[in-house]
């Protein structure tokens, strides 16, 4: 996206911003709560128009493209989960085929595929809203991966969970992307899980992109006061590694 910029209500929430993810690329946006990020998602997966700027998916201006077509283009995990609806897993997935031509049989092997690549292939049948948080976050990623898009969009994917299913959700994320040549763009809080996961970092500030590129040049103490106002400092710390075992 270049030059991107985005009003709500009148008020200007993101201004010129530019960002790129290749495939196979991890890259995240972080900043400050209320910049804006959410919003700049939402021109991405067109359900805010931009005021300004261009916002291109495989080459293609997103906002002039069929919904459908967009829709192969861009599979989303927002940060609030659907409804606590009484739709069963595999029904939440099979939503990820929405925009396709159903085919019952093949879909249902592409479910399966899906639910199984996250962790979860003995939960088809249970209801979405008994899921624990981890367990609904993967469900959704399933979901876009039944999508079969270029992008793959996460807004805030871990605010909820435990930091074990944080790790667990970042790299399965992350493996999926590398895999299939997807790009992956999420919106993440925590900084040093930011730095250690992406290939790219992206740094929003009042509506701005103000840094970008990888995170052991764009993380400086500078940078981390301008926009946070806290102080940087190296201390030695806990680091947190997964376990073996699990998805
Ligand atoms: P972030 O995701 O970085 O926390 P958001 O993009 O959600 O930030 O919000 C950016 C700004 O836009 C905030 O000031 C917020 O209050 C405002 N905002 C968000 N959604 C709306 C809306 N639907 N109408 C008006 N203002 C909004
Ligand atoms: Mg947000």
């Amino acid at each position: 996206m270049s030059g991107v910029s985005a009003r709500l209500d009148g008020r200007g929430i993101v201004h010129e911003a530019g960002l790129r993810v290749d495939g196979g690329e991890f890259a995240a946006l972080v900043g400050p709560n209320g910049c804006g990020k959410s919003t700049l998602m939402r021109t991405i997966y067109r359900a805010l128009r931009p005021s300004a700027g261009l916002v291109t998916v495989d080459g293609d201006d997103v906002h002039r493209l069929p919904w459908r077509e967009s829709a192969r283009r861009t599979a989303v995990v927002a940060q609030e989960t659907p409804a606590e609806l009484d739709f069963t897993v595999g029904e939440v997935v099979l939503m990820g085929r929405t925009p396709y031509r159903r085919v019952p049989a093949a879909d249902e092997e592409r479910c399966a595929r899906a639910l199984d690549r996250v962790g979860l292939s003995g939960a088809r049948e249970r209801v979405y809203a008994t899921l624990s948080g981890g367990e609904k976050q993967r469900a959704l990623v399933a979901r876009a991966l039944v999508q079969e898009t270029r992008l793959l969009l996460l807004d805030e994917p871990t605010s909820h969970l435990d930091v074990r299913h944080q790790l667990e959700i970042l790299h399965l994320v992350r493996e999926l992307g590398a895999e299939l040549g997807m790009a992956t763009l999420a919106v993440l809080h925590d900084l040093n899980q930011a730095a250690a996961f992406c290939d790219r970092l992206y740094v929003m500030s009042a509506g701005r992109i103000v840094a970008g590129g990888p995170p052991d040049r764009v993380l400086t103490p500078e940078l981390i006061s301008r926009v946070y106002g806290v102080r940087a400092v190296h201390r030695t710390q806990l680091v947190f590694e997964r376990l073996g075992g699990g998805p």
